[in-house]
């Protein structure tokens, strides 16, 4: 131990290591909270050895071959946010925080692109580029929380994703400590046709084939104007009826959330929308969707509504920010709580909505809400059950989850789109990529022989 922290100090500096068992503690959770796993599948959580904070790229790379020689796990963290339980210290080994590598390097106003250190907050990036009149068009709740590097890792979702993609489809280029310690670049440019897009080793990769420290990101005017609607729909079916309506006609819009969540109506669900760009544009949009919504059953709330929810957008994540140790305790309370964003086929939504409620009310679990985020093939349940003291509500609650992911592959759907596997869902990614995961799996052997690189997480060997 005081050889692996004195060799570290010898990369970095003592400063940039610690040891302090309260901060391990928190470094070595994300936000995957205890109530959320399934109580067969208990998980190993360890101490780290320590946590280093790495400077540059130099560093990663000598503290990679560091690991490499004492065989020991590296842990890439960045906020600290993900929900599946990627950034979770399941063996003893080196959490590499890079939210000190937070510099954005290059502006460039003219290609439209970021060049930044991939332990940036994504909300201090967003600032910059605001003030420069630009946005990054990812926009997720925890927009105050999460890095680059998280983002890319999980290849994560927000607000915006309508027009602006996923925060991997904002990836023009990327440098990345692989696990061998090789330094891999990919140029920033739109497209490239030089063979299989190694990108996508990092995109989703969850920081177990390499550490991601800088991207190229593309970037977007700041909008001329953004117009926000919140329409009411006597049911989730004719509210999904009326978006698919809305894509068939063209539409996209920036913004699209929708549910049916029982705490803020008896009956009936909300659709918040929003179109933003140039005056005229939006305008147009508006209008259209506005008229394809009305004449299929929506009707207009007040407009107040759909700017309180968009101002409040980030609100749960300060809050998770402000107490993590809560929210890692969920479900301690007797009340635990789970969803499923699952990504179907739009044809298929409304059937697998309706043998998932049969699911869901045989294992005697509380369907809250059923929504749709961005797109009409994006879908969600946030799920709950009280503990009556029998304790087998968290049981019955994962029970549920794992047949509704079943179910979404059994219909040609992925199990998740937007929080990534971590361990929670690991276990099903045989089937979610049949040979492919053995594909992953012998990449992942090739370019990490000692297994040091976030181990036991998506499904890999462990
Ligand atoms: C309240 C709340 C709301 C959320 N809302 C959204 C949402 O709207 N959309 C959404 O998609 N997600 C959401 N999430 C999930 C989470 O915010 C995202 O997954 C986020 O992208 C993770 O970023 P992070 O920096 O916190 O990463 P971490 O949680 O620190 O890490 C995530 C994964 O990436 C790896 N990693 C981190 N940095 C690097 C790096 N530089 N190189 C390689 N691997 C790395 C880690 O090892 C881990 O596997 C939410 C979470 C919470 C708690």
């Amino acid at each position: 131990m005081k050889t692996l922290v004195e060799r570290l100090a010898s990369i970095t500096s003592a400063q940039s290591i610690t040891t302090d068992p309260a901060l391990l503690n928190t470094l070595s959770w994300d936000a995957l909270s205890e109530g959320r796993v399934h109580p067969l599948r208990s998980i190993d959580i360890n101490s780290p050895a320590c946590a280093v904070f790495p400077g540059s790229v130099n560093e990663v790379r000598r503290i990679v071959l560091l690991a490499n020689e004492l065989k020991i796990s590296i842990i890439p963290y960045g906020g600290g946010s993900g929900l599946m339980g990627a950034a979770l210290s399941v063996k003893p080994g080196i959490v590499l925080d890079l939210r000190r590598m937070n510099q954005t390097i290059e502006i460039d106003i003219e290609a439209r692109s970021a060049r930044v250190q991939a332990g940036i907050v994504l909300e201090a990036l967003e600032q910059r580029l605001n003030e420069q009149n630009f946005i990054l068009g990812h926009d997720p709740w925890t927009l105050p929380v999460a890095t680059v590097g998280g983002a890319i890792s999980t290849n994560s979702v927000g607000y915006r994703a309508g027009v602006y993609g996923s925060m991997g489809e904002q990836v023009l280029g990327l440098e990345a400590v692989m696990a061998n310690g090789e330094i891999l670049r990919k140029r920033a440019v739109p497209r490239s046709s030089t063979g299989p897009d190694l990108r996508l080793l990092l995109v989703g990769g969850e920081g177990c084939f390499g550490i991601v420290t800088e991207a190229t990101l593309r970037i977007f005017p700041k909008p001329e104007k953004r117009v926000l609607r919140a329409l009411f729909f006597e049911s989730f079916e004719s509210g999904f009826d009326a978006i698919q309506k809305l894509f068939a006609a063209g539409l996209q819009p920036a913004l699209l959330d929708f549910g049916d969540d029982d705490e803020k109506n008896e009956q009936g669900a909300v659709l918040y929308l929003g179109f933003e760009g140039a005056v005229e544009i939006v305008a147009a949009e508006d209008r259209l969707a506005t008229d394809v919504l009305l004449r299929n059953g929506g009707k207009h709330l007040p407009t107040v509504e759909a700017e309180t929810f968009w101002h409040n957008r980030h609100a749960i994540a300060r809050r998770f920010l402000a107490n993590r140790s809560q929210r890692r305790n969920l479900g301690r309370d007797g009340i635990y709580r789970d969803w499923i964003h699952v990504a179907l086929p739009a044809s298929k939504v409304l059937a697998f909505r309706r043998a998932a409620m049969v699911i869901i009310e045989q294992h005697g679990v509380d369907l809250h809400e059923s929504g749709l985020w961005i797109q009409p093939e994006l879908f969600s349940m946030r799920l709950g059950i009280e503990d009556h003291g029998e304790n087998q509500a968290q049981m019955a609650l994962q029970q549920t989850v794992d047949e509704l992911l079943g179910l979404a592959q059994d219909m040609s759907g992925s199990m998740e789109y937007t929080h990534g596997v971590g361990v929670k869902l690991a276990p099903f990614m045989s089937k979610e990529h049949g040979y492919g995961l053995e594909v992953m799996s012998s990449i992942k052997k090739m370019l990490d022989p000692n297994n040091i690189m976030n181990p036991g997480k998506m499904g890999l060997p462990s």
